[in-house]
């Protein structure tokens, strides 16, 4: 019974200080408006989640020894009330492990069973990419089960070999492992981001390039830290880092020829970056130093009513929008000319993180060091 999990938090909450681990939350704390409504036992729980989002605002600055944690699989399908100030405000992203993780992990469960001469950990850790803690516990079990049913004493790379397999089919039904040409792709776009970054003014020192399948959207990410903290930027660092944010999609399009939803996020973000350098940041000699904004992102008056946006004519949303299409359309060529320029170390780097799946610190300041700019 669900309720009886409340009273359990009532009770605990008495016994402060104390910290309290709610594991799977989504049970309880999915979103409210998503379907099902009127199947059996939903009020039930969303009584619940009521009950416990009161039993959280009770939380005052005096009961401040009340630590509730809890974890989720599903950020994305949690209740938005959870996630608010004073809630659930702090959220922290485990990622799934990288290769040196895995091989540490497998290192523990591989402790479990008895495993034969010729396991190699390094290899087997090397062909699980994607996998999770769970994952790789699940793999070792099955690699024991082949081996117990073909009345084996010991575990032999050869049952990992079948179990990996196994579990990879299991995993590629959820779409969380990576396909050897997904990989691949991934890899050049996110080389493609690194090697424009390193030429172009303004973006920061590219910390660590990974193709270990992160949070739910990203498939791979390139680590960026701004060289110092600041927020004001010039106009060639604004068209620097558009042409950084280009680079991912510049790279599949030199090296497999289209482009992949993947890059999507980034155009978006090039877009928001040029229309703001005209909008926002009177960077438009055309337009002149005028800040002109525009709908669609306004506050809560945004539709209709009354707001202080400036009303812009159809001819100057249309320069606007040409503007912001040649601010663009040029970061991006820049972008095709470095990675065109750069074609072997492009090549060279995203084949080294084909192999190691993470490429950072000084290895990397290495690598794009060798980057050339076209236009020297
Ligand atoms: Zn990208």
């Amino acid at each position: 019974m669900l309720l009886e999990f409340v009273t359990y938090l009532k009770r605990q909450k008495k016994k402060a200080p104390c910290i309290i681990f709610i594991d799977e939350i989504d049970a309880i704390g999915k979103s409210r408006t998503s379907g099902n409504f009127h199947s059996g036992g939903n009020d039930e729980r969303e009584q619940t989640l009521n009950q416990l989002l009161t039993e959280m605002d009770g939380f005052g600055a005096g009961d401040l020894t009340v630590i509730i944690l809890a974890a989720t699989n599903r950020p994305e399908a949690l209740d938005a009330a959870l996630l608010r100030p004073g809630r659930f405000d702090r959220q922290v992203l485990v990622d799934r492990p990288d290769l040196s993780g895995r091989e540490a992990i497998l290192n523990i469960y591989g402790k479990k069973v008895k495993l034969g001469e010729d396991v190699d950990l390094h290899k087997i850790a090397v062909r699980t990419s994607g996998f999770g803690g769970a994952d790789l516990a699940n793999l070792v079990n099955e690699a024991a089960l082949l081996a117990a049913r073909n009345q084996r004493q010991t575990v032999a790379q050869k049952d990992f070999a079948e179990a990996i397999e196994r579990v990879v089919a299991g995993l590629e039904k959820r779409s969380r492992v990576l396909s050897d040409r997904e990989k691949k792709i991934v890899a050049y776009h996110e080389v493609g981001h690194a090697l424009v970054g390193a030429i172009m003014p303004g973006s920061g020192k590219v910390e660590k390039i990974s193709i270990v399948p992160r949070g739910m959207a990203a498939l791979g990410y390139t680590l960026q830290l701004p060289t110092e903290d600041r927020f004001l930027r010039n106009e060639q660092e604004i068209r620097g880092q558009i042409a950084t944010f280009l680079g991912g999609r510049a790279a599949e399009e030199i090296i497999f020829g289209n482009i992949t939803t993947g890059a999507s996020g980034d155009l978006q973000k090039a877009t928001d970056f040029a229309e703001q350098m005209v909008t926002t940041y009177g960077m438009s000699k055309v337009l002149g130093p005028l800040a002109y904004e525009r709908g669609g992102k306004g506050g809560f008056l945004a539709n209709g009513g009354v707001n202080s946006r400036r009303l812009l004519s159809e001819k100057t949303a249309e320069a606007i929008d040409n503007e912001v299409k040649e601010i663009v359309e040029k970061a991006h060529q820049e972008a095709l000319d470095i990675l065109n320029h750069n074609r072997d170390l492009l090549e060279k780097i995203s084949q080294q993180i084909l192999e190691q799946e993470v490429i950072e610190g000084e290895e990397l300041y290495n690598l794009l060091d060798q980057a050339r700019s076209p236009w020297e």
